[in-house]
């Protein structure tokens, strides 16, 4: 295998599928599915979820509410994305552990890192809920910062697009694919990878980020066997 320990991101909004809101049963075992494949082979896999598809702290603002309620409401919504996503796992026959950023005992551990690095070692698939447990951050930089910390081998960015484009492929039909760019080109192009504060942690601690389309089935396999999808943001 390519990696030996992988962090996959998942956007909430991406649970939705072709809803408008919420949890969509199909795209849920899908993914699932996609990563116990993976684990099956013997990869390390953590995994953080988003949770635009349920709450963003963003929205409290526009609703009038205060905007670091917001943030713990857009954590909540991640942890029930977090819970599908370990039941989904569990119906499979993958052995999950469920971790979050704050407290919330009844349904998940807390995070401890070494509790963690010992789940993985011994082939569960980690989750990481409630992001990094504070407002004002998002859940790439937990993506980012709970890789750095288990020392994952990358960061996979899973999305709807296959990668990086010189321009945004939805709009522009000229834009064309990086298979690999630097850290410093995406920030010198102005590229849209993960916000600031995510990126720089990868960047900074030199760990790679594989932005790739999740939603093509068995692209995470691929990945794993060191196939060239998407695109590598490497120093
Ligand atoms: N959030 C937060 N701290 C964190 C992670 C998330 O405050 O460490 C809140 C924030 O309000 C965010 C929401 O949780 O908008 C949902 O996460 P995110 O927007 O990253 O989800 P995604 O866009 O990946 O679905």
């Amino acid at each position: 295998m390519q990696y030996n320990r992988i962090l996959l991101k998942l956007s909430g909004e991406a649970l939705m599928g072709e809803q408008q809101y919420g949890i969509d049963a199909n795209r849920l075992m899908q993914y699932a599915t996609e990563v116990k494949s993976v684990a099956d082979l013997g990869v390390q896999v953590a995994v953080v979820i988003g949770g635009g598809n349920i709450f963003r702290g963003v929205q409290a603002e526009q609703v009038g509410l205060d905007r670091v309620q917001g943030d713990y409401m857009g954590m909540l919504a991640t942890v029930i994305n977090s819970m599908a996503l370990q039941s989904a796992l569990e119906k499979l026959g993958a052995s999950t552990r469920l971790l979050s950023g704050f407290s919330i005992q009844q349904v998940c551990e807390p995070y401890v890192r070494r509790r963690a690095l010992r789940h993985l070692e011994k082939g569960r698939v980690v989750i990481f809920g409630a992001g990094i447990g504070s407002p004002y951050f998002t859940t790439d930089s937990a993506a980012s910062l709970r890789a750095v910390e288990i020392e994952a081998d990358v960061v996979l960015k899973g999305t709807r697009v296959d990668g990086i484009y010189t321009a945004d492929p939805e709009k522009d039909p000229t834009a064309t694919r990086y298979p690999r760019i630097s850290f410093d080109d995406v920030m010198e192009k102005n590229l849209k990878v993960m916000d600031m504060t995510a990126f720089t942690l990868c960047k900074e601690n030199n760990l790679p980020i594989i932005v790739f389309d999740m939603n093509t089935p068995g692209n995470l396999e691929r990945l794993m066997a060191g196939e060239d999808l998407g695109t590598l943001v490497t120093m």
